[in-house]
């Protein structure tokens, strides 16, 4: 699929436009000093210099859904019957998410194994996933944090996209990576892109290679047991940590969720809202037992989740696309990637750590 298109500039607004008359449009919108993927409209602020504070993952996964609603009702002449009617909500629009970053991209492909591609799949996720067009934009920089080459992945991937853009001199080029992406590109505002090709590939190159790799060894990382399970290293690297759970609502590959019913008298909403496992609640029992009772355990369980126990089910796939967004709002500086590169195999035993998880 190499029919390459090109936007120039001057038309990405007229483009957008065209694109919502046909769909729902999210874009990446500034606004002070957050940028996040917000409905566009004409005078809608797009940020395409750095990537979003807040990932893409709220248009398919929302921080909020109703899932169902349902009413009760009872005759006068059967007061031991209730009757009970459930409404699914399950009316997802046609939806565009225009410049996601590859990593936020890849990290749909995250979810699509739980969600989608599973024996058991979420019919709101793969409902909305469906729905929605992916337009991945290659990073035009790389910001403080980014590890993405390290955890397999690229500025310029184009897993998860349905389209890869690409900024070159007067606009954008546009290369289709799916059917979908195909279809979103025939538009009057879109020309041929094939004389734009080299400049986009090395652009690509040029910012991939400004990509730090924070991890000793070339190649994935790859966790020692032996190191993952000592309590003392976990204490140690974590001590800092608030449990504020941050780093958890801001991943592009965390998907934990909670369910709970809101009622009124006749009527109720079950609704569905992010959750995570840095909160102390999270696996706390009924009985009162909680078999993560501390921020190491929970810590623990969040990186052996992405660097060992979702690899070791996915042929070796890590949970983690190194967008570094953990790392650049932790408020105070846990740093992930350099928790990792201690666990690694590779690492010395004599090294010490530091309470953010960084070494002295
Ligand atoms: S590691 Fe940082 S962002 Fe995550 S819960 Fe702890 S303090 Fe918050
Ligand atoms: S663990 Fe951190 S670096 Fe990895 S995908 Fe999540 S937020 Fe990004």
């Amino acid at each position: 699929m190499t029919e390459l298109g090109f936007l120039k500039k001057e038309n990405l607004v007229e483009f957008l436009k065209e694109l919502a008359t046909k769909s729902v449009v999210y874009v990446p919108v500034a606004d002070d000093d957050v940028v996040a993927f917000k409905l566009f409209q004409e005078n809608s602020t797009i940020c395409l210099d750095r990537p979003a504070n807040i990932p893409p993952k709220t248009v398919i996964f929302p921080q909020y859904e109703t899932l169902l609603t349902f009413t009760f009702s009872k005759k006068e002449e059967q007061p031991d019957k209730i009757d009970v009617k459930i409404q699914e909500k399950m009316d997802f629009k046609d939806t565009v998410i225009f410049a996601a970053r590859p990593c936020d991209a890849k990290g749909f492909t995250v979810y699509d194994r739980v969600y989608k591609d599973s024996d058991i799949p979420d019919p709101y996720y793969v409902g909305r996933r469906e729905k929605t067009v992916i337009i991945g934009f290659s990073c035009p920089n790389v910001s403080p944090g980014c590890f993405c080459t390290a955890v397999g992945s690229t500025p310029s991937d184009k897993e998860g996209s349905d389209i890869l853009m690409t900024e070159v001199s007067g606009g954008f080029v546009l290369e289709p990576v799916t059917e979908k992406g195909k279809a979103v590109i025939q538009s009057k505002f879109i020309e041929d892109g094939s004389k734009y090709l080299e400049e986009a590939q090395k652009k690509q190159e040029d910012v991939k290679n400004k990509v730090k790799n924070p991890f000793k060894k070339a190649g994935k990382p790859q966790i020692s047991q032996e190191k993952f399970n000592d309590d003392s290293f976990w204490e140690l690297a974590l001590s800092k940590c608030l449990s504020c759970g941050a780093c958890t609502f801001l991943c592009p590959t965390c998907y934990c969720f909670n369910i709970t019913d809101e009622n009124k008298i006749w009527e109720a909403e079950r609704l569905r809202s992010w959750d995570a496992c840095m909160f102390p609640h999270f696996t706390l029992e009924a009985s009162g037992h909680n078999p993560r009772p501390t921020k190491f355990h929970r810590f623990k369980n969040r990186v052996g989740h992405k660097f060992l126990y979702y690899p070791e089910k996915y042929n070796g796939v890590l949970a983690c696309c190194g967008c570094g967004r953990c790392i650049r709002y932790c408020p105070v500086s846990v740093d992930i990637s350099k928790v990792v590169d201690e666990l690694s195999d590779t690492n010395s035993e004599n090294k010490t750590l530091t309470s953010n998880g960084g070494e002295a």
